[in-house]
Parts: structure tokens; C-alpha cells; sequence
């Protein structure tokens, strides 16, 4: 292409690789030689006729004018005044046709500001602007004034073009003389979720106290791709409507898009149809599925599956199901509903694809019809709001893509549906459309900056201005050296240091143009994270003028405007005691009415942490029996609360390496004779493996590795172990007093060479292995022990921890019998120590070192947010208030 745009013929192309030292050139010469033949014979043999780009339309158009001089004077005279904005955009063969229809006298009007050319990687060249009024004989005037920014704003953005090479004379502008001086502000922040936080207050703050209507205020980010998702997460959950038109974002990750084109893909490319994109089709307009359907459907194809003897995980019967949907039929029809839906789409797409010379336009007007989405959407639509307003920007989405399809079908007529989507999917920027949308409603607009250019705003936001994110500096010349062709054709042969120049030139006119959109005020923010990760931009100290060895210093988050947050305020206000009497007093009235209001948390019935205990009775009656196993001793001894809470509904499902540990001590249930046959173990894994749900499918390998290790090391030490196997998963029940008893299985009970039974308690963990100073003392090797002395297995040796997952080679710890202790008791009181706690009215909560992993520590007043409703002593607890002087007595 541009070759194209700057009228390089192929012989010229190989010429220029030999002189500048590019093998590839010539190679690429041969293509565009062939390219262009096929398409003459194209043109004369094909009814379709010639698929031109851009560039090659213009420099046909070009050419017949030239051909025919009448048809030009025509053309020349019917152009009484020819206008061009934005100048510093165009590309050569922009100029070439404008110089032959506009040049020579005509009366010609061009409109150019260099600083604001964003498109080289287009092929456009803000150097046309410098060469303009030689050519074209123009007389060149400078606007002097700005009609957008005011004083304070203009001089910051002046401060960013100070910064760029090239001509300078436009720059001396003054502000807009009419506009408050509006102004620029720089931030930044810790996290990238106090960035986002931010950005939300300033937009609730723009809208609610300055009174600017959310249309008028917008996001700019650099690409959508790194920032558009968790943006438009918290400014929802900050209650800031916003909005992205389909032509401001490539159009691939278009909400209503992307789930079109995955069907497209996985109906075409099966292989791609995995777990994750069938879910994602699930969950998709396309299915409609929620998440307790997808739960009721995999639980319906799984329990079918059992039923026939495979044991295969729900998420590849889900993924077959897609693929052959006839075992739906037998899962209750309105859980394999949105799955139907889908599996039959998948086939629209197939049959359509099939049929002889279909194009990607006819492939994806398959899917579009038998979806059904067009009626839904637009019903959607007719009944207006904000789920209306959502449709109509789907449907808007939708249009632009029928758009850019059949574009795209003219331009490669024989091109397959799997080539327009690698060139769908393969766009960074939102490609240009003739579909544009409509401006519908107030919300403030999320765009990139090339899409913001030409717009305006009163208000414009732009986050993310992180070094390395904008400037990007990484060299992306095509793989041709695209980038270094319009060089040499320019005269400027630049080294890698001038190309990564030319870049930061490129991506400052970019931040330029970002900058520019505001007419009252620019706020750009940046991540700072300290440890020197996360960098803000050079540019944030362009625009502020400050000194760049400075570092700057992180913005604090203000109170958010939205009336949590203000309850919040206002609570810790009232309840305060250190607070001044007046400010509680205020508080308090501020809450009254918004209690009055109904707003939620206003009220002092609804804080929880004046609440009365709603039950103060001990979890079991008095004398009633409490079993306690000899794993729970552990938990319960470490810290009660979070026995208590993982007991009653806390606990987290088992993680991966918790499912390898517990498939490997299943497998060593198998091992019942002291030659145990390592293959049947490792069959026994690998058949049950894919039962575990594995975080990341890349865990896999690590985690079979893993087993595999444990098994050997398993089969190593039953080969090696001297005693005699007396029973393995035996289980007991003993008594220990009117109250207490132990109920357990051990793995394995072993008779040493004495005769005694010998407990072997099998670990997997990695991090299970118990330091010699608490061997003596462990909990649950001495609630087994507490257990035998009561009578659940004859004559005991001791107990012993077996270490399969924690240490190179396997690692035994045995706890010594009892009866060779000081106090041979003390194990049996500790179990009914034990279960006295798991009986109590109160638990309490004992830092340790598990802590840091517990699952309930969001509820923990020690190690977690339940500090809030708990502790006395680090939040304020409401005293009585102080009376008003004025109030009586
Ligand atoms: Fe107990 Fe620590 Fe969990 Fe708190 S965080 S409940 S102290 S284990």
C-alpha cells in the first residue's frame, strides 16, 4: 500500500532493496509485480472487476484523469473551490490527486495544524504541510487565536508541541479570549485502581457540583485494549453512565461484536471451540445463559456421563455438547436450552460456509438471522431507558460491522470468512466506517485519542499515561520495513536512534491531540507504583511544567460522591468521640435526614456493630456429645473462629494442589503389600486426573509431574518400611469421657518389630512437614494416640507423619508413645480442651502463621475487614453525643 500511495513500481522497489540494503524488497517487488497483473486481468475478465485499497483507488482515479484531459478540465471547472482539512494527514497520493485537479490556479483551501498528525502508520506525512505552498503555489496564513482552550490550558498543551520538531511559526496562539482559562492537572497513584477510582470522582464531581452534563465530558485512553474493561467497571460502579460508539473501538472487542465473531470462528475452526469459549458462548447474547444454568447444565451432561461410565470433567462434555448437541436431549430442556442455541448457530455457520461461494458477508448474515438478535434488540430498543439505550448502541455495532464486512468482501471478493476475521481480529484501532452511529444520550464517551481527533469536549479525562504505554517506543515497522521505505522515499535515512525519534515525535503528536480535545479542562493520570514498575509518561511533566527529576508526588484519593461514601463519612463523624462537638452534632443531623430519606446505612438500626448479639448460647447444650476428629483438634487448637466459620459455610473449594495430594493419598490406599506396583498407581491418577479443576490448563503437566513424584517416593518407602501393614483406612470411635469422643480413620496401621501398632498418617501437602521441637507435641498425631489409649487399637508404638509432598525424598516423623511422657494424659486432655472450645458461646480468633492464607479472613477481626464491626479500640465506637448549650435538660 505504500508503495501505492507514493507511485513506487515495482522495478523501483527492487532497485531501492539493493541500494538500502533490504533482501526482502525485491522479493516483495516480485509479489506486487504478479499482484498488479492479476489484477489487470482481473479487471478485464471478472464481472466483479478490481478490488482497489485506498491508495490504489486514488492513484487509478489518478491516472484516468490523466488519461483524459477532458474529463479533467470537466472535473477542474465543475471544482469552483476545493477545501481540505487536515492537511498534515494526507498521504502522497492524496496530494498527487489533489495537485491534478486543485493545482495550477484553482482556488484552493487547506487546513493544517503539523502538530496534530497522528496517521504515518497509515502512510500520511505532516511534511506535506512544509512543502505545501511551494507546490501548490499557496500563500499561507496563521490563525492566531484558539476558539477552544482558554489561556491557562492553551499554555499547557503549548508546553507538549514546544516539544516537537518541525515548523514552529503556527504555535503562537493565544487563548480563547471569551473562555475561562480553564487548565491542565497532572495525577498520580499507587494502584491502577485508585487511577480509575479517581477518574470516576472528577467526572461525578464535574457533573454534580460543577453542573457539566456527562456528554460533554470524555475518556481518552491510548488503546482500548489495555484500559477499556476495568475503566468501564469502576466508572459503573461509580455510577458514571458512559458509552463507547462502535467506530471509537476496534471494532473486535465491541461487546455485541465479539461474541459473533467467536461463533464465527469456533464454527469454522473447531479445534478453537475449548472450555473457555464455549462458556464464553454460553454466557453470551447468543446462549443467554446465567451462571446457575451453566452450573444446571454441566451437572446434567456430567451426571448423564457417569451414568455411562465416563468420567470425563463437565467442561469437555460441555465444550462435546457444543459440538454434538444430541446429548441435550436428555438434560431438562431449560438448562440445555442456551446450549442449543448455541450448537445450532454453530451449524447456520457451517452449512452457510459450505454453500458454493459464499463470502464472509453471507456467512455472517447466517449467524445475524438465525440468532435472532436483530427483533430482540430492537424490541429492546422501542421500550427506551438504559437497557435500550444498550441495544441501540449493539444494533450501532452490528451495522458497522455488516459495514466493514461487505467492504471487505468488495475489496477480496474470493477471500474466506477465516481471513476476514484474522483481519478483524488483527485491528488495534478502530478502522474507519462509513456506518458511523448516532450520539445517544448523556454519558461520557470512552474513545482512543485517533478516534477523539476532530472532537471536543469540556471536560476530558485521560488515564493510563504510563511510560513505555504512551510514547510506545517499540520499533513496529512491518515485517516489510514499511516504515523505512517512506523514509528512504522521503530523503530521511534514519538509523534505529532516528526511527525511535521519529516514533516518540509520532506518539507525542498522538498525546497532542489527546490534549487538545478539552475546551475547559484535561486531567491526566498515571500509574506510580513505587518499586519502579509502573512509570508515569515523560509527557505528564510536559504538560505541567514541571521539573521532570522530580518525583512526583501520589495524588490522595478524596471521599467518593456518591452517598455510601458520604454515609461512611458521616457515621465515623457522629461516632467519633475525639471529634469536635459541633461536627458530630452536624453529622448526626446530616444522617437523620438521610435516614428520614430512606437511605440505606443512615439509620443507627442498621450498623451492625451496635447490634446485640442475636444469640448468646453455647454452640452445644450442656452434656451434650461433641465428636472431635483428630484433624480438627489442629484447626480448632490454631484458631477456633476459623474452625467455627470454614465449618459453617466459609471454607473455600480444594485447590488444585489439595486435589493432586488428595488423588495421590487415594492412590496409596492401593498399596496393601510391600511390593506395590508403581503402574497401577500412576493408572489410577491419570484416570481420575482431569476430575480436579485445575486453575490453568498449563497447571496440568506441573501437577501430574508432582503426583508422579509422590507415587515413587510412596513405592520407595513401603518397599523400605520395616514393619508389618496391620490395616490401612481403619477407622475407630472411642469415647473419652461422658462428652468427648474421637472419631477417626487412620491410612495406615502398621505393627512394628516389637509388636506394636504403629500410627502412619499419610501427608501430600508441601507445606505439612512439622519442625522437631512440635513433633512431641502435634495435636493430631496425639489425638490418634489419645484415641488408642482409649482403647480404639491395642498396644501403640506411637504415631508417625509420613511426608510424601514436602521434601526430596520421603521424610518420617514419629511422635514417641505417650506412656513415655511426664504426663501420659496430657493428649486426652488436650482433645477435651478441644472439644469444650468446638461446644462454646465464643471463638476466638489466634493469629498463626496460616493466616495469611485463611479463607475467612475478610470476616476476621484480627487479620481482616471484620476489624470494622468489632474492634474498640481502632475504630471509634459512638459515645453519647454532646448536648447543644441551647438544648434544655
Ligand atoms: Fe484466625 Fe488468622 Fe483466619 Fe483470623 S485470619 S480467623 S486469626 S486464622
Amino acid at each position: 500500500m505504500r508503495c501505492a500511495e507514493r507511485g513506487v513500481s515495482a522495478g523501483e522497489l527492487a532497485a531501492l532493496g539493493v541500494a538500502h540494503r533490504r533482501p526482502d524488497w525485491p522479493v516483495a517487488a516480485r509479489f506486487l509485480r504478479e499482484y498488479v497483473q492479476v489484477l489487470a486481468l482481473r479487471d478485464t475478465t471478472s464481472r466483479a472487476g478490481v478490488a482497489y485499497d485506498n491508495a490504489e483507488l486514488l492513484r487509478a482515479a489518478a491516472g484516468l484523469l490523466r488519461e483524459e484531459p477532458e474529463l479533467l478540465a470537466i472535473e477542474r471547472r465543475r471544482l469552483s473551490t476545493v477545501y481540505v482539512d487536515e492537511l498534515a494527514d494526507t498521504d502522497p497520493a492524496q496530494l498527487d490527486l489533489l495537485e491534478l485537479i486543485a493545482g495550477d490556479g484553482a482556488h484552493l483551501v487547506a487546513f493544517a495544524d503539523p502538530d496534530s498528525s497522528t496517521y504515518a502508520f497509515r502512510g500520511a506525512d505532516p511534511g506535506g504541510v512544509t512543502d505545501f505552498p511551494d507546490r501548490f503555489h499557496a500563500q499561507t496564513t496563521y490563525l492566531t487565536r484558539s476558539f477552544r482552550e482558554g489561556s491557562v490550558l492553551l499554555g499547557a498543551t503549548m508546553r507538549v508541541a514546544a516539544r516537537l520538531r518541525g515548523p514552529v511559526r503556527h504555535r503562537l496562539l493565544s487563548g480563547d479570549p471569551d473562555a475561562p482559562p480553564g487548565g491542565a492537572e497532572v495525577h498520580t497513584f499507587r494502584s491502577a485502581a485508585s487511577e480509575a477510582a479517581y477518574v470516576a470522582h472528577r467526572l461525578r464531581a464535574a457533573h454534580l457540583i460543577d453542573g457539566v452534563p456527562w456528554s460533554r465530558m470524555a475518556v481518552v485512553v491510548r488503546s482500548t485494549h489495555l484500559a477499556l474493561a476495568s475503566l468501564q467497571r469502576a466508572l459503573h460502579q461509580a455510577g458514571v453512565p458512559t458509552t463507547t460508539h462502535a467506530e471509537d473501538l476496534p471494532l473486535s472487542v465491541h461487546p455485541a461484536v465479539t461474541p459473533l465473531l467467536l461463533a464465527l470462528r469456533c464454527a469454522l475452526e473447531p479445534e478453537r471451540l475449548d472450555e473457555d469459549a464455549a462458556i464464553a458462548l454460553l454466557h453470551s447474547p447468543l446462549g443467554g445463559a446465567d451462571p446457575m444454568a451453566e452450573r444446571r447444565l454441566r451437572q446434567g451432561l456430567r451426571a448423564l456421563a457417569l451414568a455411562a461410565g465416563d468420567r470425563r470433567p463437565s467442561g469437555v462434555l460441555l465444550v462435546e455438547a457444543l459440538r454434538d448437541p444430541r446429548d441435550l436431549l436428555a438434560v431438562e430442556r431449560r438448562w440445555a436450552a442456551p446450549a442449543r442455541a448455541v450448537a445450532h448457530l454453530l451449524t447456520v455457520v457451517r452449512e452457510a460456509a459450505e454453500r458454493p461461494g459464499a463470502t464472509a458477508e453471507d456467512t455472517l448474515w447466517a449467524l445475524w438471522q438465525a440468532s435472532g438478535l436483530a427483533e430482540r434488540w430492537a424490541a429492546t430498543s422501542a421500550r427506551g431507558g438504559h437497557r435500550g439505550a444498550t441495544a441501540d448502541r449493539d444494533l450501532d455495532a452490528v451495522m458497522v460491522l455488516f459495514d466493514t464486512v461487505a467492504r471487505f468482501t468488495d475489496r477480496l471478493p474470493g477471500a474466506g470468512t477465516e481471513v476476514f476475521l484474522d483481519h478483524l481480529l488483527g485491528q488495534e484501532l478502530p478502522a474507519d466506517s462509513r456506518a458511523a452511529t448516532a450520539d445517544r444520550g448523556q454519558a461520557v464517551r470512552i474513545l482512543t485519542a485517533h478516534a477523539a481527533k476532530g472532537l471536543e469536549w469540556d471536560v476530558v479525562m485521560i488515564p493510563g499515561v504510563q511510560e513505555g504505554i504512551w510514547p510506545d517506543l517499540r520499533l513496529r515497522g512491518s515485517v516489510l520495513g514499511s516504515e523505512q521505505l517512506v523514509d528512504v522515499l522521503a530523503g530521511r535515512v534514519l538509523g534505529a536512534v532516528g526511527q525511535t525519534a521519529a516514533l516518540l515525535d509520532e506518539e507525542r503528536r498522538l498525546f497532542y491531540v489527546a490534549v487538545t480535545r478539552a475546551r475547559r479542562r484535561v486531567v491526566v493520570t498515571a500509574v506510580s507504583s513505587g518499586d519502579g514498575e509502573e512509570q508515569p509518561s515523560r509527557f505528564l511533566t510536559e504538560l505541567s511544567g514541571e521539573d521532570p527529576e522530580e518525583s512526583p508526588t501520589s495524588t490522595r484519593l478524596p471521599r467518593a460522591l456518591t452517598l455510601p461514601a458520604l454515609v461512611a463519612e458521616l457515621r465515623g463523624a457522629v461516632a467519633d468521640p475525639a471529634s469536635p462537638a459541633a461536627r458530630r452534632r452536624a453529622a448526626a443531623t446530616h444522617l437523620a435526614r438521610l435516614a428520614q430519606a430512606g437511605v440505606r446505612g443512615a439509620d443507627p438500626d442498621d450498623w451492625w456493630g451496635l447490634r446485640q448479639l442475636s444469640d448468646d448460647r453455647p454452640l452445644r447444650d450442656d452434656g451434650e456429645p461433641v465428636t472431635v476428629t483428630p484433624s480438627t483438634v489442629e484447626s480448632v487448637q490454631r484458631c477456633s473462629l476459623r474452625w467455627l466459620l470454614e465449618r459453617h459455610g466459609g471454607a473455600t473449594r480444594a485447590t488444585p494442589e489439595q486435589g493432586v495430594g488428595n488423588l495421590v493419598h487415594a492412590a496409596a490406599m492401593l498399596a496393601t503389600g510391600a511390593q506395590v506396583d508403581r503402574a497401577t498407581l500412576v493408572e489410577y491418577v491419570s484416570g481420575r486426573f482431569d476430575e480436579i479443576e485445575l486453575s490453568a490448563r498449563w497447571l496440568a503437566g506441573r501437577e501430574r509431574e508432582r503426583a508422579e513424584d509422590m507415587i515413587d517416593k510412596l513405592v520407595g518407602w513401603v518397599a523400605a518400611n520395616p514393619r508389618k501393614l496391620a490395616a490401612i483406612e481403619a477407622e475407630f470411635l472411642v469415647q473419652l469421657d461422658e462428652v468427648t469422643r474421637i472419631r477417626g480413620r487412620v491410612d495406615r496401621l502398621e505393627i512394628d518389630d516389637e509388636g506394636r501398632l504403629v500410627v502412619i498418617d499419610l501427608k501430600t501437602g508441601k507445606t505439612t512437614s512439622v519442625t522437631e521441637a512440635d513433633l512431641p507435641v502435634h495435636p493430631q498425631l496425639a489425638a490418634y494416640q489419645a484415641a488408642v489409649e482409649a482403647g480404639a487399637f491395642e498396644d501403640l508404638g506411637g504415631a508417625m507423619l509420613v511426608q510424601l509432598g514436602s521434601h526430596t525424598n520421603v521424610k518420617e516423623q514419629t511422635q514417641p508413645p505417650l506412656s513415655g511422657s511426664e504426663d501420659p494424659e496430657w493428649a486426652a486432655t488436650m482433645v477435651k480442651r478441644t472439644a469444650a472450645t468446638m461446644a462454646a458461646a465464643t471463638f476466638q480468633a489466634v493469629v498463626n502463621s496460616k493466616c495469611r492464607n485463611c479463607p475467612v479472613r475478610t470476616s476476621c477481626p484480627v487479620g481482616g475487614k471484620g476489624r470494622q464491626v468489632t474492634d474498640e479500640t481502632g475504630r471509634p465506637r459512638p459515645g453519647p453525643l454532646p448536648r447543644d448549650p441551647g438544648e434544655g435538660s
